[in-house]
């Protein structure tokens, strides 16, 4: 079905694009296939930016995927900040914001997700910060340092390994959110109360109901922080991290079907049968979660992109992952499997005082969702759990004397 005259276009060089690109080589395709990135960097991962790089650590070349050795070994054409303007589908054309046009067989679009943005007065100040890319965190980074003030504005995963990594440089943070706990979204109360626990006893300040109203910065003054309260906090830097927006206006002004992202199916096919999309820009339906969803993590990019280019290759794919996540805060390694719910029942395996614990999720006797911190070996075995849909009873998952592996 494709020839060597066939060509393959990707739009968006990060982890999802170029493990997409990566797989049409391995799979054998000859024909063109390009990777259009808007940033000046070759593909990377992305988890490091909020821990290794951004205290410095890990320097930023360590988190490529492909550098641009590799991609010419590949034979990947790799078009570094070219900005896709539109999607021309009646030609099957893709328009670059420079004039040039590609002509597509295949297109699968890795566009990705950019930082939500605080939509308050001063927003744009010098001193208000998002962290999505290399570029942020390498402008991040060096204000992180000791005796700096820090306010963070969020306290999900972002704003949380952020406040862990600024604290351990000696920084004095401060973590504002609008929520009644942190990563209200994602963990159960009893984990939100762990988290808050953690960071507290790490010299860092949570705020926790507490809105921002806007920023205000004097000429060589520190940036103030306004609440809604009327509460002011002076400080030098603000990170913002409320989430993420997915890059979908060239899918929308295409005509294809969104919704809170593009969608597709289990072959990671949008409304269009040549077009195809993958990762954080990507919505489908995941029968762990019974839903659809946008899967923002470092698995899904990799996984859904591999898939899609299987896909656009006619090869037979049905992707639906048990959805995996993690997170490292003030040296604890926290790692979801599935996707907790409150409907489900929540049943403790050890302490999260202790340093190691994991929740179990359950539905009747199955195990639905894990959750654990620094619990890595617990968690293989609860992911097992998960996708074998093993029968087990609540007693035996909470009591650290029945094994696991057993079960
Ligand atoms: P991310 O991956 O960017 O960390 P999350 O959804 O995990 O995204 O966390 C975002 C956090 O920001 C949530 O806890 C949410 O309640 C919080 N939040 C959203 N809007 C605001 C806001 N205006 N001020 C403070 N916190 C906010």
């Amino acid at each position: 079905m494709h020839t060597d005259q066939s060509t393959i276009v990707i739009i968006g060089a990060g982890q999802a694009g170029a493990w997409a690109a990566r797989t049409l080589r391995e799979e054998g395709f000859a024909g063109r296939v390009l990777l259009i990135g808007d940033e000046i960097h070759p593909p990377y991962e992305r988890p490091p930016l909020s821990k290794a790089v951004l205290s410095g650590e890990a320097a930023p070349e360590s988190l490529h995927i492909l550098d641009a050795a590799a991609l010419t070994a590949l034979s990947i054409e790799w078009l570094a900040k070219a900005p896709v303007a539109r999607i021309e589908r009646a030609d099957r054309r893709v328009i670059l914001a420079d004039g040039r046009a590609i002509r597509y067989d295949k297109l699968i679009l890795c566009t990705g997700g950019r930082a939500r943005e605080l939509d308050v007065p001063g927003n744009t100040l010098p001193g208000v910060h998002t962290l999505r890319t290399i570029a942020d965190a390498q402008r991040l980074g060096p204000l992180l340092r000791t005796g700096a003030r820090i306010v963070v504005v969020g306290g999900g995963w972002i704003g949380l390994e952020v406040a862990a990594t600024a604290s351990k440089r000696g920084a004095a943070v401060t973590v504002i959110e609008t929520m009644g706990r942190l990563c209200e979204r994602s963990v159960p109360e009893a984990l939100s109360a762990h988290l808050h626990g953690m960071h507290v006893a790490q010299g860092v300040d949570v705020l926790l109901g507490a809105a921002v109203a806007g920023f205000a910065r004097a000429a060589q003054g520190p940036l103030e922080v306004m609440l809604g309260d009327g509460r002011t906090i002076d400080c030098d830097t603000a990170v913002v991290g409320i989430g993420l927006v997915p890059n979908d206006e060239l899918a929308r002004a295409a005509g294809l079907d969104c919704e809170g992202g593009v969608l597709v199916d289990a072959q990671c096919r949008t409304s269009d049968p040549d077009i195809f999309a993958a990762g954080d820009v990507a919505v489908a339906r995941n029968s762990w979660a019974g839903r659809r969803l946008r899967l923002e993590s470092w698995q899904n990019a990799q996984d859904q992109g591999i898939a899609a280019a299987r896909s656009a290759l006619g090869r037979d794919v049905d992707y639906d992952p048990l959805p995996w996540f993690w997170s490292d805060q003030h040296g604890t390694n926290l790692q979801i499997y599935g996707v907790p719910s409150p409907r489900h029942q929540v049943v403790v395996r050890g302490d999260p005082a202790a340093g190691s614990f994991v929740f179990f999720y359950l539905e009747g006797e199955r195990v639905m969702a894990a959750l654990g911190g620094n619990a890595a070996r617990e968690l293989r075995f609860a992911r097992r759990l998960i996708e074998r849909r093993t029968p087990v009873s609540a007693q035996d998952l909470a009591d650290p004397a029945v094994s696991l592996a057993k079960l």
